[in-house]
């Protein structure tokens, strides 16, 4: 049927009909309009229109009106989606205490939304509980049915081998060596894409956020940890053991402090936002929180600022070398130190252009690094879950196809 239909269309990772070509596009772009699919996929006007007909007399896409497309993920006018009915996907990320749902459907909808709050150091076998019983109970009364979930995108925080096994440097101890895979599936009885926080940050940048229709780019997230994402030819570099991005553990100075991957004078510790949260605190003579530290910065308080320009210098040294290494047309920044703005920006632009081999009057125009703050800084991890599923990116090394999913 219809699910069928669809399933062999994203199946067909080989085929170059244009069909399975369209399909790929709609299951990757949300709602998007007969001319984008045109520079998507190369393919003749002609060829394209015919595609179309075909699938929407199989019913596997529709055309739908401007409002009623990606609600909630911003995603601007179009004209065609795959239709609704052929599948959900879930996302699911595990944060530090709690763990948050999100269904959308094949064309990008969200459907609902949800936070599992489960406290600190949480086991993985409650985690898995707490997702099959909320995911099962969410999903009968949003009225979708489990057998139409096409699969589970998981974000982690922390590194994911291509196996989906959680690597040791996560800020969550007790998911050292917990395959991600091997313990959700038999619960969720779904296709699970699991790969870390910062990489499905980054594709929800490139899925809906300030990298659409960008192919290469680098996501830089400064926060309490720093972390990022290399997307090159529209694919994440997660690297051989999920360890690719993971700029915060850069070795800036082997003398230097103990940095909680075991190692010495990792990138993070001077970039993060934690050494300016410890000045702006003992400043204070009380506890500063990164929410009010950034938004006072970004408000103006003089002290507050310079401490974020200082962090922001050093992060400016790594982005050099990340520059001397990737020549970047495009850095997105993210993590809540993005939240404060031009204070941010200002003083990071200024590092970059210091440590960088090529200065912005040297290039023309296009050969100049755009570096912008992401479109969602902090709430991108959840929805690049959904999209690890609608892009069947961080397919898991012995692949599970959609097929498993559809019975
Ligand atoms: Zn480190």
């Amino acid at each position: 049927m219809l699910r069928d239909e669809l399933k062999s269309l994203l199946d067909a990772d080989d085929s170059d009909s244009a069909e399975a070509r369209v399909v790929r596009v709609l299951s990757e772009r949300g709602a998007v309009s007969a001319n984008e699919i045109a520079r998507a996929t190369g393919l003749a006007r002609s060829t394209i229109s015919q595609a179309l007909a075909e699938l929407r007399g199989a019913r596997v896409i529709v055309e739908t009106p401007a409002a009623e497309i990606g609600r909630g993920v911003g995603r601007p006018a179009a004209s065609f989606a795959l239709n609704p009915r052929a599948g959900t996907c879930i996302g699911l990320h595990l944060s530090l205490d709690d763990i948050r749902l999100v269904a959308a459907d094949v064309s990008h909808s969200v459907i609902f939304e949800k936070t599992v709050p489960l406290g600190r150091d949480y086991a993985p076998a409650a985690a898995v509980e707490a997702a099959r019983h909320s995911l099962r109970a969410a999903c009968r009364e949003a009225g979708i049915a489990w057998a139409g979930v096409i699969g589970v995108g998981l974000s982690f925080s922390g590194p994911v081998a291509p196996d989906g096994r959680v690597q040791r440097a996560s800020i969550i101890p007790t998911w050292a060596g917990v395959n991600l895979r091997e313990v959700f599936e038999p619960a969720l009885e779904k296709p699970i894409f699991a790969d870390n926080e910062s990489n499905c940050s980054a594709i929800a940048e490139m899925t809906w956020g300030a990298a659409a229709g960008v192919e290469d780019f680098v996501l830089f997230k400064i926060d309490i940890g720093v972390g990022g994402a290399i997307v090159s030819g529209g694919r994440v570099l997660s690297g051989v053991a999920g360890a690719g991005g993971e700029f915060g553990h850069m070795t800036l100075d082997p003398h230097g402090d103990l940095c909680r991957c075991g190692n010495r004078g990792c990138l993070e510790l001077t970039a993060s936002l934690n050494p300016a949260i410890a000045a702006a605190s003992r400043f204070a003579g009380r506890e500063v929180g990164v929410d009010e530290f950034v938004e006072r910065a970004a408000q103006g308080d003089a002290g507050f600022r310079r401490l974020l320009a200082d962090t922001a210098e050093v992060a400016g040294r790594g982005l050099g070398m990340i520059g001397a290494i990737l020549n970047p047309g495009l850095i997105l920044i993210g993590g809540r130190a993005a939240l404060a703005g031009e204070a941010l920006l200002a003083p990071l632009i200024a590092s970059y252009e210091r440590h960088t081999l090529i200065k912005r009057e040297e290039a023309p125009p296009a050969q100049r690094v755009r570096i912008e703050i992401a479109k969602y800084p902090t709430n991108h991890a959840l929805l690049g879950a959904v999209a690890l599923v609608l892009r069947r990116h961080g397919r898991l090394s012995a692949p599970v196809g959609v097929a498993e999913a559809l019975p």
